[in-house]
């Protein structure tokens, strides 16, 4: 095994993992002999588009019972798809190439039978995702498309009938290979980011990431404005900000409305060396009442009750996706990891303290403006990371300020100061 102890070998070793990470998607993905090769179990590959015009997603709905359940999709033109089940919780996933979704804004908030609502967007590049969540344990029935026919659109249908436990896990063992190669994600590392990481950089790369995307709204507004959409605009305008003091390269993890796992953020964090990860978020509680900004960095103990709810929350993300919720346990531990672990932390900490300085000045906060607790886009040991919570979504007045150009200019400013200051008195002067 390939030991990791300095910065430097971190770094390469993120770096052979990935360039293993690739080499297993590739072979997954993209070889039609990896599949054949399989015997028992067989890996199906994910459909991805082929190029072409992108078929339209047009109209969606849920029929049936507790006993069986059908969902179909309305399509402008037939597409493959592939259909799994995942436990803990129960959820049906139906992957397809990508698909515009033109949907009426309530589809998939309530359900039927045996769905009690889903989700869907795009998952990754040339592919999107469906997400069903079911009340029990189901087998997938029937899963097939329907030619369009003169005016008929193509139908999507997948079929739902209830089934017991173990037939359940069973399932989910035939399977296993299947999920393994549609849950791999090749985030578009080198489209989205195109920066080779270096130790001889002339200035400090920053990575900004924006929460959520695709399929996982994040937290939704009494009006419908979504967690996704708030924080990449205000991603963009932050990088913009940052990119014009010439003083800091910045890369995001997401330009767009696409789904990225948590740990493949984290991976992007490491395998570019950044010198700063800031996360930004906004959040949503039924206390309506609650409302200002808050800056988390990572603990193994939550700081109070309200971060660890919120940790978990943000942590189901890659759940919500159709992803198997596991945390990622290739950490090496040792006494040089965890030296290297708690000098980040301290890093982390010091830019948090910056942030919440420079916020407090321009922003409502909450009460106690920096928490913590153990959420993992924060996890990687070697860059200093911090989430924000920009605002409650759930709060009226946290709302409007939210959608307002001009907070966002403001609050943007603040949270380019504090980055600046995190750098050193040197780039704090020169920020105009
Ligand atoms: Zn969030």
């Amino acid at each position: 095994m390939v030991r990791c102890y300095t910065r430097a070998q971190i770094r390469e070793c993120s770096l052979t993992r990935a360039i293993a990470a690739l080499a297993f998607f590739v072979a997954c993905c993209l070889s039609p002999l990896y599949a054949a090769a399989q015997t028992e179990g067989s890996a199906v590959p994910p459909p991805v588009s082929s190029g072409g015009p992108v078929p339209v997603a047009n109209d969606a709905r849920v029929a049936g019972d507790e006993e069986r359940t059908r969902f179909i999709l309305d399509l402008s033109a037939d597409v493959e798809i592939g259909a799994f089940t995942l436990g803990d919780p129960y959820r049906v996933v139906i992957d397809l190439p990508e698909v515009a979704f033109e949907l009426p804004t309530d589809a998939g908030l309530t359900g039927r039978g045996l769905v009690t609502g889903w989700r869907y967007g795009l998952f990754a590049r040339g592919r999107s995702r469906i997400v069903l969540d079911t009340t029990m344990p189901v087998k997938i029935d029937k899963a097939f498309v329907l030619a369009a026919v003169e005016a008929q659109p193509a139908r999507l249908v997948v079929d739902l009938v209830r089934t017991t436990p173990a037939e359940f896990q069973a399932e989910l063992q035939k399977t296993a290979m299947t999920r393994e190669a549609s849950n791999t994600v090749d985030a578009g590392k080198g489209d989205l980011l195109g920066m080779a990481p270096s130790q001889r950089r002339a200035k400090p790369l920053v990575m900004l990431d924006p929460g959520h995307g695709g399929l996982d709204a994040g937290a939704t507004a009494q009006s419908g404005v979504l967690e996704k959409d708030i924080v990449l605009k205000f991603a963009f305008e932050l990088k913009q900000r940052l990119e014009a003091t010439g003083k800091v390269d910045v890369v995001m993890t997401r330009e767009d409305d696409r789904f990225i796992p948590l740990r493949e953020r984290v991976r992007m964090a490491r395998d570019q060396a950044v010198d700063l990860f800031v996360s930004v978020h906004a959040d949503s509680t039924r206390e309506d009442f609650v409302r200002g900004t808050t800056v988390y960095t990572l603990s193994e103990k939550a700081s109070d009750t309200a971060a660890a709810a919120l940790a978990a929350k943000e942590n189901a993300a890659d759940s919500i996706a159709g992803l198997e919720s596991k945390e990622d346990t290739d950490e090496v531990s040792d006494i040089l990891m965890d030296l290297t672990r708690r000098e980040t932390r301290t890093f982390s900490s010091a830019f948090a303290n910056n942030l919440v300085t420079e916020l407090s000045n321009t922003t409502r906060m909450i009460k106690n403006p920096h928490r913590s607790a153990g959420f993992w886009v924060l996890k990687a040991p070697d860059v200093p990371s911090v989430l924000v919570e920009i605002g409650y979504l759930s709060n009226a007045e946290d709302e409007k300020l939210l959608t307002s150009d001009d907070w966002r200019t403001k609050v943007s400013e603040a949270v380019g100061n504090a980055v600046m200051r995190f750098f050193g008195p040197k780039f704090a002067a020169a920020n105009p």
